[in-house]
């Protein structure tokens, strides 16, 4: 009897958890489903509400001619051990009634402020716990009255409302149906034992009630109904002797009512040879051993269905990441991490593993190969600029083999020209970088959950990255620069050493022209030697400046994109550290609602744990 008691107290634990959770058993399979319960079905005035009073050995539920009852209650019974005796709504927790009228008012009140006064009827239990030492641990749940017509401010519908509403509970094979028929109305017209049949043909959780014996017509008894000659069901048929309306009227005490009940069983001529099974403490007693049986043989498919929700509760908190630990080192350790994942991810997109990274080759072989090509040294190579550098620089000496000033400006104000398509260059790969930056930040499951800290290494990373570009940019630019110093030297040594290429040499073959042709034939010359050059400082530059850009921006990148940011991490104190992973709220609540039910599923299996083996 302990273990039992336990058993179903603990079954009430868990019911209490699903309806917390807010689970009414309507869709799927839930815990709800899994447990048994026991409902009570009747047509209306059938003794419903009494039988239930009865078991519980208190008067608390709304009585009245009506359809008083239009939502389902779900009674908890807790035996007491300390004598104490009180109830308590879910819908208020923390609130003990003492008063079980005020318990009576709270159900019409909790009823109304649900389907309104206007008769209509909700699927939503009201759940109501009642602790007290004159009860067995039981689940019962009390549902409006069939009914076969509307009255008068009903719809039409209620009576097939309430018909199908009652069919949502009886109809699941975990309910436990207590079907209530009233002595004297014939058993074949039993709205309760109607539905029932549909619901369990087989009779296996259906256990018959009838109530008001002492109402029946002098003469007439209900010892066949009793002995299931009338109607078969597996389980044995109980009589119960209720208050009847004048001892309502007169506060009859529910002790005195039990006691009385027994008196005329016992003293009974018809049923006197059944009176040890017969009453409402029988009846609770019969119950009791039932819910044991069938909660025994449930107990691996609860523990089951238990240990799969923990499973679905534990992968969906993997998915949307644990709780931070709130000391230092492991908030550091976690930020660390974070962008060590971050990292991962950018360099698997500059090393081809991930999309993005060739668009830095599309840099080197098309854009800069032909931003050089678009520079413009033809115009400044025609003739008329070549005259009027020269000029400029040198001024007319025609003795000149080579006007080494002129020569000068017009290769290094041609070379000025390889700087924007340098710089050009930086930039483009800048921008590649930075929008590698964006994308890894996006592609990195881990940061999803830490919007400041993905802001924070995004930022971090987009100051390197500036920081890189500042570089690369002077280093190709001291590359245009060191092409105008070093090869010039080269090439003046070469004009030298190709005399046949002066126009006023002796053995020049144009000897003897007139001044102007040979003065633009030596000037078209110096136009061509100088063209020659730039072609050649260009080849060199469309070579060398990738290699500047990938070793200043790429190569860094790769290296020490987040190298600051370590440094300015590990100085941070330890409320920095925890804003810096400061998560979605939303994401926050989530967690918190998915770790409360996993702790409650937890808390049961435990409980199952604890008693499934006793
Ligand atoms: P419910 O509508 O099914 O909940 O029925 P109630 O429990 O409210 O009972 C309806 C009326 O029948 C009340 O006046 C009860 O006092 C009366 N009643 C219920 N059971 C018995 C019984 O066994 N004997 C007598 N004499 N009256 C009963
Ligand atoms: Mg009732």
């Amino acid at each position: 009897m302990a273990t039992m008691t336990s058993l179903i107290g603990l079954i009430n634990k868990i019911q209490r958890a699903c309806t917390v959770l807010g689970d009414h058993g309507g869709e799927g399979l839930s815990l709800w489903e899994a447990l048994p319960s026991v409902a009570v079905v009747g047509g209306q005035s059938s003794g419903k509400s009494s039988v239930l009073e009865s078991v519980v050995g208190r008067d608390f539920l709304p009585r009245g001619s009506g359809i008083v009852t239009r939502r389902p209650l779900v009674l908890q019974l807790h035996k007491t051990e300390d004598g104490q005796e009180y109830a308590e709504f879910l819908h208020i927790p923390r609130r003990r009634f003492t008063d079980f009228a005020a318990v009576r008012k709270e159900i019409a009140d909790e009823t109304d402020r649900i389907t309104g006064k206007t008769k209509q009827i909700s699927n939503i239990p009201i759940q109501l716990s009642i602790y007290s030492p004159n009860v067995v641990n039981l689940t019962l749940i009390d549902l409006p009255g069939l009914t076969k017509v509307a009255v008068e401010g009903q719809h039409e519908s209620i009576v097939e409302d309430i018909e199908n509403m009652v069919r949502t509970y009886v109809e699941k094979p975990n309910c436990i149906i207590l079907a209530i028929s009233p002595a004297n109305q014939d058993i074949a017209t039993s709205d309760a034992i109607k539905l029932a049949k549909e619901v369990d043909p087989a009779g296996e959780r259906t256990f018959g009630v009838v109530t008001k014996l002492d109402l029946m017509d002098k003469g007439t008894n209900a010892v066949d109904v009793l002995e299931g000659r009338s109607y078969r069901l597996q389980h044995p048929w109980v009589g119960i002797v209720n208050r009847s309306q004048a001892d309502i009227n007169k506060n009859v005490d529910m002790i005195v009512a039990r006691k009385k009940e027994r008196e005329y069983f016992e003293t009974s001529p018809e049923y006197g040879h059944l009176a040890h099974k017969m009453g409402s403490e029988y009846l609770a007693k019969l119950l009791s051993q039932h819910l044991e049986q069938v909660i025994r043989q449930k107990i691996p498919s609860i523990i089951a269905l238990i240990n799969k929700t923990i499973d679905e509760l534990n992968a969906e908190l993997d998915r949307i990441g644990r709780p931070i630990a709130v000391d230092s080192g492991a908030q550091l350790y976690t930020i660390l991490e974070m962008c060590r994942a971050f990292d991962k991810v950018f360099k698997e997109h500059l090393d081809g593993g991930r999309p993005g990274g060739d668009k830095i080759y599309g840099v080197f072989d098309h854009q800069l190969p032909a931003a050089l090509k678009k520079l413009p040294f033809d115009r400044h190579l025609a003739l008329k600029n070549v005259q009027k550098v020269v000029m400029e620089a040198d001024g007319y000496q025609p003795h000149l083999i080579a006007p080494e000033q002129g020569y000068r400006r017009l290769i290094d104000g041609s070379i000025t020209y390889f700087k924007g398509p340098a710089e050009a260059s930086v930039d483009a790969v800048h921008f590649v970088l930075k929008e590698l930056v964006r994308k890894s930040i996006v592609a990195t499951e881990e940061l999803k959950r830490f919007p400041t800290l993905s802001n924070d290494i995004a930022s971090a990373a987009n100051e390197s990255l500036e920081k890189f570009r500042e570089e690369s940019r002077k280093t190709v630019l001291r590359l245009v620069d060191m092409e105008s110093s070093y090869l010039t030297v080269e090439f003046f040594r070469k004009i030298h050493l190709e005399p046949e290429k002066n126009p006023n040499a002796p053995n020049a073959p144009n000897r003897g022209g007139s001044t102007i042709d040979s003065t633009d034939n030596h000037l078209r010359k110096i136009g061509s030697n100088v063209s020659a050059y730039i072609g050649m400082v260009c080849e060199t530059l469309k070579n060398s400046i990738p290699k500047a850009v990938v070793y200043c921006q790429v190569r860094e990148a790769k290296r020490s994109l987040l190298n600051r940011f370590y440094v300015q991490v590990g100085r941070k104190e330890k409320e920095k550290l925890g804003a810096m992973l400061d998560e979605d709220p939303a994401l926050m609540e989530k967690r918190g609602q998915l770790a409360k039910r996993l702790e409650l599923y937890k808390q049961a299996r435990d409980d199952i744990d604890s008693v499934a083996w006793k």
